[in-house]
């Protein structure tokens, strides 16, 4: 059975400021994801608080949300079968150290923070966090 979903994906500010959003889109392109809405912006400190409002009681929730708007990301609607669980797959773990070979964040992730890419964990999420940057 056909089960097209969608799931928001975001480029992080230290894989933009190194020049590799054209490099991380062609990847999914090449896994069969559709980008079908996408736009590059920089969040405000509160703008990424509220994105990452789930995490509001981490010890790291401060420095997350400081280095998510620390410079610009492209955010991005990807479609697929089965979106969700193919990106996170196609990600590879949070700390590119345990991430698999042939992921994105073995590529490219620097450390568990400069982790390059974000993507939705659930259907729930995908839908909270497509509105939240694709509503008007
Ligand atoms: N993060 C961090 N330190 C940690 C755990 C997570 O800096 O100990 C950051 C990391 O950049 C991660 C983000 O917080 O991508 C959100 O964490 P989550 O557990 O949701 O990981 P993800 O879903 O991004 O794999
Ligand atoms: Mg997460």
């Amino acid at each position: 059975m056909s089960n097209l979903e969608q799931t928001l994906s975001i480029i992080k500010p230290d894989a933009v400021k190194r020049n590799l959003e054209n490099e991380i889109k062609e990847i999914f392109r090449n896994k069969d994801f559709n980008i079908v809405n996408e736009k590059k912006i920089q969040l405000s400190k509160l703008e990424a608080e509220e994105f990452y409002k789930v995490h509001e009681t981490k010890p790291f929730y401060d420095d997350l949300c400081a280095y998510l708007s620390s410079g610009p990301i492209v955010v991005m609607v990807l479609e697929k079968e089965n979106a969700i669980v193919a990106n996170r797959e196609l990600m590879g773990a949070t700390n590119p150290k345990d991430a698999k070979d042939g992921t994105i964040r073995k590529k490219y992730g620097i450390s568990i923070d400069k982790n390059s890419v974000h993507g939705s964990d659930s259907i729930e999420n995908a839908k909270i966090e497509i509105d939240f940057f694709f509503k008007n």
